[in-house]
């Protein structure tokens, strides 16, 4: 594909992403949002318990603490089960299993992510998901089939919170507080306590003056709403609301919300990539005719597409994997024979032994640098997003909206989205679009929002601001970790991330983090809180055999992994600095402190990388004793 062939100006293009980047770009970085604490307490209440749990406080000792009952939690639980470790303890501050799907379950709540792929387990649970696209419902049906599955409710301990984890040396034991008063003493702890799971806030100037009614979309307020995850806001019929932000959250319930209230305003800083969404039901008897092992087969597939990696199909082929199918398109139709001729070998049947070989890496380097990728790659990106800008254009009737609904970005700049009653949302008479042009809201007053001079006069604010990434880890977790000599996570992670494959860090043993720091980083999150729960009960298992009561990261495999990430993270750098500002690029200061990434080789690189380190076995690079 060249310039030439195309129907945009690629670097007329590339300087309206710049300007567009350069506008959103802010001093104070993450510093613009603020901590749900204080008087702000009441946005992380849980609105979905019936009563608060009355027990006795626990003082035990058990083998596996793990911290958090979403999918890490229960992924590690259910892999521990497995392999025949029974003695754990799940702690979760929600009232049942789920994490963010326990929590997220406003109106719309979906996962964009095939379900295919997103729910793990699936050959083990033999659950047949409803759609290619699950709602928050099912999946938290899901997550209890799971719990049921692997028992996991057997000594869970729901509505508590962790106050702290701290290592008592002379008992070679992690000791657990939390907020019942419970301590546990445990020789491993798993943090599993969720990315996304600290709601934050603007520091929008008089946001507490608002008098009128204020809720987070990770705490919806039915009560105040009417309705549920399937819409029928019905009590907000004679109501004034306001969503502010324009993420994957408010694209999801801004369509309930546009169809109940009286009038809706939705304050866009940014706009989001709104793609097809195609929702279809899943074909009754297609998984029976899935062969053994295919669930891993095609979350990997979809994961290498995502990454750019050669797969001989596209199985999920969406929204997501659609700028690759364009990009190995172009490549196809521009290569000269002979290059077409290396490709077909990429991606034909003889790529496994190929592969095998080390040949498929050397053939891969041989045509991308021929076919010079990383431009393909970004006119590739630019003809899809082309494509999303359009249908804004086709879909809402208003041009002066329709152009301010247009996201100016490389499509994974953002978390992309795909919706189909979204941008139609725009054409009903009781729904506006304030668009702050990148700027954001200015003020909050007691009884509106004001923007460019105009109050919006509410009733009701819904904050889809989203959630904390990049703040002190123990802030977001909600407790401190303790380590050896008392140094705190916070004072070792203080100037950077120091990790060993981001499950271990050194002064820290026996607690293993799950997440995506200096570790996978995948669409599905799913599929990589499973790799981790897989490699946990590896390490665990390994220990066991060498009776071993203490593991740890030794200061030399650190200081490597450390270094690694770095010098992956710089393979990144470059596109994320280009990117608008967000959670993916720390608020567009992407260079401050390259070790905070995760792994920039991409996750299927990263699983493949432990999965050799687990073969080669001897758990190189901890100290075990
Ligand atoms: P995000 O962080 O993605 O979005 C927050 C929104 O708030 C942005 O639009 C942001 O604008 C806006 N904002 C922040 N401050 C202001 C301000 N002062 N004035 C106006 N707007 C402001 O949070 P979400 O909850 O939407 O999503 C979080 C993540 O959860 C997603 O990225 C995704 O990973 C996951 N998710 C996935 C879903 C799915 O599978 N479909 C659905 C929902 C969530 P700006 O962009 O300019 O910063």
């Amino acid at each position: 594909m060249t310039a030439t062939n195309l129907n945009f100006d690629p670097e007329a293009l590339g300087r309206k992403y710049q300007e567009e980047r350069d506008k959103r770009v802010r001093e104070d970085g993450n510093d613009q949002y603020q901590e749900v604490t204080g008087e702000f307490a009441y946005f992380v209440e849980d609105p979905y318990i019936s009563s608060e749990l009355q027990r006795e406080a626990v003082d035990e000792e058990v083998e596996v603490v793990i911290i958090g009952g979403g999918f890490g939690g229960m992924l590690a639980a259910a892999r521990l089960r497995e392999a025949g470790i029974d003695d754990f303890r799940i702690i979760e501050k929600g009232g049942d299993f789920g994490g963010t799907w326990y929590w997220n379950r406003y109106p719309g709540a979906s996962c964009d992510i095939e379900s295919y792929v997103y729910f793990p387990l699936l050959e083990e649970t033999g659950f047949v998901p409803k759609q290619k696209y699950t709602n928050a419902p099912e999946t938290l049906e899901y997550c209890h089939v799971i719990a049921q599955k692997y028992r996991l409710h057997e000594g869970a301990m729901l509505q508590t919170e962790v106050t702290s984890t701290d290592w008592d040396e002379n008992l070679n034991r992690w000791v657990v507080s939390t907020n019942r008063q419970d301590s546990i003493k445990a020789r491993f702890v798993v943090h599993s306590n969720g990315p996304l799971n600290r709601p934050k806030l603007p520091a929008i100037t008089g946001i507490s003056n608002f008098t009128g009614h204020t809720f987070h979309t990770s705490r919806w307020d039915y009560k105040y709403t009417g309705g549920n995850s399937h819409g029928g806001l019905t009590h907000l019929k004679d109501k004034r609301v306001a969503v502010i932000g324009t993420g994957a959250t408010a694209v999801q319930c801004v369509p309930h919300l546009g169809a109940s209230a009286q009038q809706l305003y939705v304050f866009q800083r940014t706009p989001s990539s709104i793609d097809v969404r195609n929702n279809k039901p899943t074909d009754p008897g297609w998984m029976n005719t899935q062969a053994p092992g295919w669930h891993n087969e095609r979350r990997h597939n979809f994961e290498s597409i995502m990454v750019g990696g050669q797969v001989k199909e596209d199985l999920v082929a969406d929204g997501w994997t659609e700028a690759f199918r364009l990009l190995f398109g172009n490549l196809r139709d521009k290569a000269p024979s002979k290059v077409r001729i290396a490709m077909w070998a990429l991606t034909s049947v003889v790529l496994p032994d190929l592969y095998k070989l080390g040949l498929k890496q050397y053939l891969t380097k041989k045509v991308t640098d021929f076919m010079n990728l990383d431009r393909e790659m970004e006119l590739a990106d630019y003809q899809k997003m082309e494509g999303v800008r359009a249908r804004a254009e086709q879909v809402v009737d208003d041009e002066k909206t329709a152009e301010a609904l247009k996201p100016y970005y490389r499509q994974f700049c953002k978390r992309p989205c795909f919706h189909d009653e979204y941008l139609p949302t725009f054409n009903r008479p009781n729904v506006t679009l304030v668009n702050t042009d990148g700027k954001g809201i200015e003020q909050i007053t007691s009884d509106g929002i004001i923007f460019d001079g105009k109050e919006y006069k509410v009733d009701c604010i819904i904050f889809a601001t989203g959630f904390e990434v990049g703040t002190d880890y123990a802030r977001r977790a909600g407790y401190q970790i303790n380590g050896v000599a008392g140094q705190s996570i916070s004072e070792k992670w203080a100037d950077g991330l120091s990790t060993f494959h981001g499950m271990h860090t050194r002064g820290f043993p026996n607690a293993f983090f799950f997440g995506p720091a200096q570790s996978g980083f995948t669409a599905t999150y799913t599929y990589s809180l499973d790799e981790q729960s897989v490699h946990l009960v590896h390490i665990l298992t390994e220990a066991a055999k060498k009776d071993a009561k203490r593991i740890e990261a030794s200061a030399t495999a650190e200081k490597a992994w450390v270094k690694t990430i770095i010098e992956k993270a710089r393979l990144t750098a470059d596109f994320q600095e280009k990117c608008t500002p967000g959670y993916y690029n720390n608020e567009g200061s992407v260079n401050t402190k390259l070790q905070n990434n995760f792994y920039g080789g991409g996750p299927i690189e990263f699983f493949s990388l432990m999965k050799k380190w687990r073969r080669k076995g001897g758990l190189k690079g901890l100290e075990i004793s």
